[in-house]
């Protein structure tokens, strides 16, 4: 039989690169991918629901369930804790369902180090001029808070080499589209298709 195990796909790129945009675009596209929602310490923004956008938790109860071994990985983004809840991830890739994360570096990194079978994808400004624009135009966050995530961003793109693929989100569409064709290319990995290639050779 084929690998009916769903994707696990890792996004990730700097603050003000459009990410969200992205992937509201690409869930609205893609029926069959679900995203994880992350547990964080840090406190929710206006208009974001607690297990909707994040758990928001306590730094006891974060700590706990990393303790549990119930993060697949988790990290410290701008002073709060950052993770991925395991047991949601892993039922729905069991149900064929494709999960997407979008995490930042060091967790993604993280995944890859366990060599978790994983697709890693980057997303890039067009240049480092248009990403701050784009961060000083949201006008949520103070001036302070957006030079510590201008100083992140560049330590999260000097990484983008270590990911399997980088889209650089110029127009919407277009890095929609390409994040949807890398999705259906790695379905048909060599890899991931092992399995199903010696079922065929053996059933003479
Ligand atoms: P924000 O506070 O703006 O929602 O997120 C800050 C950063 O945390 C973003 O780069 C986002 O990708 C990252 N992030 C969100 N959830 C997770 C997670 O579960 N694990 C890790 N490692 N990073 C996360």
């Amino acid at each position: 039989m084929k690998n009916n195990r769903g994707l696990l796909i890792v996004l990730s790129g700097p603050s003000g690169v459009g990410k969200d945009t992205i992937l509201n675009s690409l869930l609205e596209k893609s029926q069959n991918i679900k995203l994880s929602v992350s547990a964080t310490t840090r406190s929710p923004r206006a208009g974001e629901v607690d297990g909707d956008d994040y758990f928001f938790l306590t730094e006891k109860e974060f700590k706990t369930l990393v303790n549990d071994g119930g993060m697949l990985e988790y990290a410290e983004y701008n002073g709060n804790y950052y993770g991925t809840p395991k047991k949601a991830v892993e039922e729905s890739r069991a149900l064929g369902q494709d999960v997407i994360l979008e995490i930042e570096v060091n967790g993604a990194m993280q995944i890859k180090e366990k060599s978790e079978d994983a697709l890693f994808i980057f997303i890039m400004p067009p240049s480092r001029q248009e990403l701050m624009r784009r961060l000083v135009d949201r006008k949520t966050e103070d001036e302070a808070t957006i030079n510590a995530r201008l100083e992140v961003a560049e330590y999260e793109m000097s990484r983008a080499g270590e990911y399997d693929y980088v889209v650089v989100n110029e127009k919407l569409d277009k890095a929609v589209e390409d994040i949807q064709s890398i999705i259906d290319a790695a379905k048909c990995s060599a890899k991931r298709a092992k399995k199903f290639i010696d079922e065929v050779l053996n059933n003479a």
